[in-house]
């Protein structure tokens, strides 16, 4: 196939690109480099089958164009990370929501293939763990600002099944609970990349809350090699799925994980939530994939554990 990955030098992008040009297909990056960047796809450039615009999505007349170029298009342009939602909400509900008004639109006129990357986020303070795509979500408040990222996430989902319903726009949505990896930079509040890197460098590792709230690591070439199957998977066209891994660990336990496995001196520091972040902010306690779906259709499994992903990121930071 020849596959247009929006947000391709980003860090999920960077991977689905060289996993897809692994398998022999084609590959077009438009990427507006606002949280991605060109290093991240510079060992791709070489090959022939790989092209790149750096551009934003909201440039509609080339948008049109790329999409007419692929065959399917990987909808991953977004603005993510807890840390840059919270200190730029305009920023984030207008790219996300726009952003994929756009991609459906163009995609919509030839019809092709559109898999959207949304997020683990949706499901919000929901107790109802493991996830299930169909199950409800609990949102907060408008005015807790982390909540608008999950909302710009869901109305994405709502035009994406809208589409589908109404149009025949074939669509899947891919819901990504916490992915991790190299190229990760931890700059916009990612915690793994940020423990590690506080690890190696001897510095405390910073445990926001007290640190009970709990995650699932997914290794990012375990979800890549997911959204490629599911874009090869007719049936899952008009679904929503869960992509993660059910290793769940807290927060605490993550740091003391990390401070072992880098053989670190660090110590592990408790910061109040509204320091970390701003007063009044909220966390999702909890927040685990159920996974049935997804291994029902493709074969699903992950296969890098929790100990492995760790190791690999460090040896990442150790080397850059
Ligand atoms: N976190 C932390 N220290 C950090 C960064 C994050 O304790 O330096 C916590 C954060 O409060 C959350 C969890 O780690 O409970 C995961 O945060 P991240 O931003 O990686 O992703 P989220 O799951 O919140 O989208």
């Amino acid at each position: 196939m020849r596959a247009l990955i929006t947000g391709g030098a980003g860090f999920v992008g960077s991977h689905l690109a060289e996993r897809l040009l692994e398998f022999g297909h084609e590959v077009l990056v438009l990427d507006n480099l606002s949280t991605g960047s060109i290093d991240n796809i510079a060992h791709l450039k070489g090959d022939r089958r790989f092209s790149y615009v750096i551009d934003s999505v909201t440039n509609e007349p080339l948008l049109a164009e790329m999409i007419d170029r692929g065959d399917v298009v990987f909808h991953l342009a977004a603005a993510v990370g807890v840390k840059l939602i919270v200190e730029q909400p305009v920023h984030t509900i207008e790219t996300n929501v726009h952003g994929t008004e756009v991609v459906l639109k163009h995609a919509n006129k030839k019809k092709k293939l559109v898999v959207i990357a949304s997020t683990s986020e949706v499901y919000g303070k929901s107790a109802d763990v493991p996830f299930r795509e169909a199950a409800d979500v609990v949102l907060g408040p408008s005015v807790k600002h982390r909540w608008a990222y999950a909302c710009s996430k869901l109305i994405d989902e709502f035009l994406a099944l809208a589409y589908w319903k109404e149009k025949k726009l074939p669509i899947v949505i891919a819901r990504l609970f916490n992915t991790v990896g190299p190229r990760q930079t931890g700059q916009y509040g990612m915690v793994l990349p940020t423990f590690v890197r506080q690890a190696l460098a001897g510095h405390p590792l910073t445990v926001f809350g007290d640190g009970t709230q709990s995650r699932s690591f997914t290794y990012v070439s375990d979800v890549v090699d997911a959204l490629i199957a599911l874009a090869q998977e007719p049936r899952a066209v008009g679904h929503v799925f869960n992509i993660g891994n059910v290793g769940e660990i807290s927060i605490r336990d993550l740091a003391g994980r990390v401070v072992a496995l880098a053989r670190s001196a660090s110590p592990i520091h408790f910061i109040p939530y509204d320091e970390a972040y701003e007063a009044g902010f909220e966390d999702m306690p909890r927040r685990v994939p159920d996974l049935s779906k997804l291994k029902a259709l493709i074969g699903y499994e992950p296969k890098v554990g929790l100990d492995e992903i760790i190791c690999r990121v460090i040896e990442y930071f150790r080397n850059s």
